[in-house]
């Protein structure tokens, strides 16, 4: 549980890296998660827990990149899932957990806080970069959600990276889908074709069998404007055409300049019931709470009360940045104009 309020320690080094003794904000900020869950020192080895920081390392830099350039957090947001999609470690893209009939069914997010426009896709089997897709519905259709076969047909008429459904097949996933199945007396299904020609990329490094991994982006970029951004396989075993909180605006993934980014991870059916993101931001927009309290307001006293599971990232154009959660572990990087990127897996790190 986190209750500093990180916002300030942030500008308070900015203003010690400017020589002034006012606070002075951060103007870019980034905050990336990689999933929250059941993760204890014990379960990673040093390999393994060395991975996991050096993904958590890259794609945070990608995003730090762009903004000090001057980017757009949307720029940056996007930036870094994309690098996380394709990373076999994480449940978005390549990695993503397997649906009861044994296919990847993935759904992403993206928000832009400057206009409030959004965009969403869910249950889309065939695009190599679901965020990419989302930004696509945002940016040029007039609908903010798509899903199943409509958006697979979207993304292939937009041009969009098409890959057979076996690029996004790992073996501990499946090891994880058939464990699943087999507790709930489930049929198991014939892995997707062409993925037993595969080499598994994830192989001996990733330690849980769990269903978290769902990765996130928020960012502030040098104009005010913020952005969040999610992506995810959804939930191991999933049935019946099951979207999760990751895609719905409001839940999983919310951004406006009036008060904050969120991007969340955890058990989405109780996010949607709690509108996590949305609830975040109206506490720091109606009752101006800071970022860190109204993070935690939502995260470890509704969510907790509720007995739902999971985390959030969140930043606001002030700079403020605030993680919390709820879970033994979140996989989480920050970074920020004058203060070097910090990455952390457990409870007790910074
Ligand atoms: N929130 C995701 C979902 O419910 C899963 C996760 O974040 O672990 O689809």
């Amino acid at each position: 549980m986190r209750r500093i309020g990180l916002g300030l320690i942030l500008a308070a080094v900015a203003a010690m890296a400017n020589g002034s003794g006012a606070l002075a904000a951060p103007k870019w900020a980034i905050v990336v998660h990689g999933g929250a869950g059941v993760i204890e020192r014990r379960d990673l080895t040093p390999a393994q827990e060395a991975a996991y920081r050096a993904a958590m390392t890259k794609a945070a830099e990608a995003g730090v990149q762009v903004l000090q350039k001057g980017g757009s957090a949307l720029d940056a947001v996007e930036a870094t899932i994309r690098l996380l999609e394709d990373d076999p470690l994480f449940n978005a893209g390549r990695g993503a957990v397997f649906t009861a009939a044994g296919r990847n069914e993935l759904d992403a997010a993206i928000m832009d806080g400057r206009t409030l426009a959004a965009g969403a896709v869910a249950g889309v089997t065939r695009t190599r970069h679901p965020i990419s897709l989302a930004r696509a519905v945002m940016e040029r259709s007039s609908h903010v959600m798509l899903q199943g076969e409509g958006a697979d047909a979207y993304s292939l008429e937009q041009g969009l990276e098409q890959v057979d459904p076996a690029w996004f097949f790992t073996e501990r996933r499946w090891r994880s889908l058939e464990k699943a199945l087999g507790s709930q007396r489930l049929p198991i299904p014939d892995p997707p074709k062409g993925a037993e020609d595969r080499p598994d990329p994830a192989e001996g490094l990733a330690h849980d069998e769990g269903k978290h991994g769902t990765v996130g982006a928020v960012a502030l970029d040098v104009r005010g404007n913020v952005a969040a951004a999610t992506s995810t396989g959804g939930t191991t075993a999933k049935r019946w055409g099951r979207v999760g909180d990751s895609p719905i605006i409001g839940a999983g993934t919310y951004a406006s300049n009036a008060s904050c980014a969120v991007s969340g991870t955890g058990t989405g059916e109780y996010f949607i019931r709690l509108t996590v993101a949305r609830d975040i931001c109206a506490l720091v927009e109606m009752k101006g709470m800071s970022l860190q309290a109204a993070a935690d307001q939502v995260v470890q006293t509704e969510l907790t009360r509720l007995g739902g599971d999971g985390g959030v990232i969140a930043v606001a154009p002030d700079g403020q940045i605030a993680w919390s959660y709820n879970t033994s572990g979140m996989y989480r990087a920050a970074a920020a104009e004058g203060r070097p990127l910090t990455v952390g897996i457990y409870k007790d790190e910074p």
